[in-house]
């Protein structure tokens, strides 16, 4: 099969859906692979690199062109036309953006949004969630450490001791433990919320503490369990009372790293504004959820603000500050992506009851198969 990778055009995005690794293992498998030049420059595999693993290197239209395009994210506008009607497509490609998923039907694609594979152990590889929103977790702290104006560690000097920073996490999925690991790596003191009771054993396990907000009745109980691994949108009464604690723990915190989101829906708001008033000066906020809306109102999308005395980092798209590795994990998920759709003889192939295929095929003969 003839695969392109363009390269990203999106403002800030410096990741690539394939790097000279899965070229070399797609050419292996008898494809033929066209790479835009410079699509991995940002990232730090130069043309080079992937002419060596066997790719040519091409213009943007002819590697939007092929009959299959590996992408980052979703075709924009200006990349759209140089698609062909009827290729297949696979990427980030926002599944709940309804919208943007008409562009691509009305473009006549067989469309693949990796963010919908099912939680489950078969889709583990293939998870573009966790491996990306796993080194979010990860730079998360590095911002907040950089945005600090003291040490994370504690450390007895003969000028003096310094105190450990505190470090509260809101939401413990896939970020929230990757923050929880790399702040306690750092030799901060840790503590951790999430609406799913699974959770406090994972952060106890990373030596975090949890924050515990009892349930007090069984509709709040069932709601937390959520549903396909998701937290689900908790009652008023429990938020209110989760709200409270987070605020008396953020009153005590250096830093705060929020990481809560509920799929298809605007991010939960944990922190309020008063909570951030009664910080201390110096303390930093790093709100992951921003571009969803946020878990704090004050979070501006994109910028880093200050707030009576409080950092809010608000910087977007995490994984693309650590394009190398980005792109690594995110270029192997879609290999393996690639082994479900494609047979042995090369061709495109979509097994009705494949439940990965079923869930990340968005469109197909000019259709939206998703109520976003
Ligand atoms: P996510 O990014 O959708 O949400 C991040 C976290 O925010 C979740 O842990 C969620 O419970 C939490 N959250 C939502 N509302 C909250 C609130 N009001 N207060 C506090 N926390 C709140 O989730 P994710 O990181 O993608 O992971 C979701 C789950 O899926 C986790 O349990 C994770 O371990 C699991 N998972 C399973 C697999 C697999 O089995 N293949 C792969 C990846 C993740």
């Amino acid at each position: 099969m003839q695969i392109g990778i363009p390269r990203e055009t999106l403002p800030g995005e410096t990741r690539v859906a394939a790097t000279p690794e899965t070229v070399k293992k797609l050419i292996k498998a008898g494809h033929a692979i066209h790479v835009e030049r410079g699509a991995g420059t940002a990232a730090r595999f130069p043309d080079a690199d992937y002419e060596q693993a066997g790719a040519t290197l091409t213009d943007a239209a002819q590697a939007l062109g092929c009959a299959l395009v590996l992408k980052v994210r979703r075709p924009t506008p200006a990349e759209l036309p140089n698609v062909r009607q009827g290729s297949v497509l696979v990427g980030m490609l926002d599944p709940f953006d309804a919208d943007g998923l008409r562009t691509l039907a009305e473009a006549g694609l067989t469309a693949f949004a990796l963010e919908a594979a099912p939680r489950t152990t078969r889709a583990q590889s293939l998870d573009v969630l966790s491996s990306q929103a796993n080194l979010a977790g990860y730079k998360a702290v590095l911002l907040a450490a950089h945005y600090y104006g003291r040490i994370f560690p504690m450390l007895m000097t003969a000028a003096g001791t310094l105190k450990a920073a505190r470090v509260v996490v809101l939401g413990a999925g896939v970020a929230g433990l990757q923050a929880i690991a790399t702040a306690r790596r750092l030799g901060a003191v840790v503590e951790a919320s999430d609406v799913r009771p699974a959770a406090r054993e994972q952060v106890e396990s990373l030596g975090g503490k949890f924050i515990d907000v009892p349930f007090e009745t069984d509709e709040e109980r069932e709601i937390a369990q959520g549903t396909g691994g998701y937290a689900r949108p908790m009652p008023a009464a429990w938020m209110a009372r989760q709200a409270q604690l987070v605020a008396e723990r953020c009153k005590q915190a250096d830093i705060v790293i929020t990481t809560a989101l509920i799929p298809g829906r605007p991010a939960p708001t944990l922190i309020q504004p008063e909570t951030v008033a009664a910080m201390k000066p110096g303390s930093v906020l790093v709100d992951l959820a921003v571009e969803r809306g946020g878990n704090c109102p004050l979070s501006v999308a994109g910028e880093v603000t200050e707030h009576q005395g409080v950092t809010l980092v608000g910087l977007t798209n995490l994984p693309a500050l650590l394009p190398t590795d980005a792109s690594a994990l995110y270029a192997r998920n879609v290999l393996d992506f690639l082994k479900l759709i494609i047979d042995g003889e090369g061709n495109l192939t979509l097994p009705a009851d494949d439940d990965i295929i079923k869930a990340c095929l968005v469109c197909k003969d000019g259709q939206v198969l998703r109520s976003a």
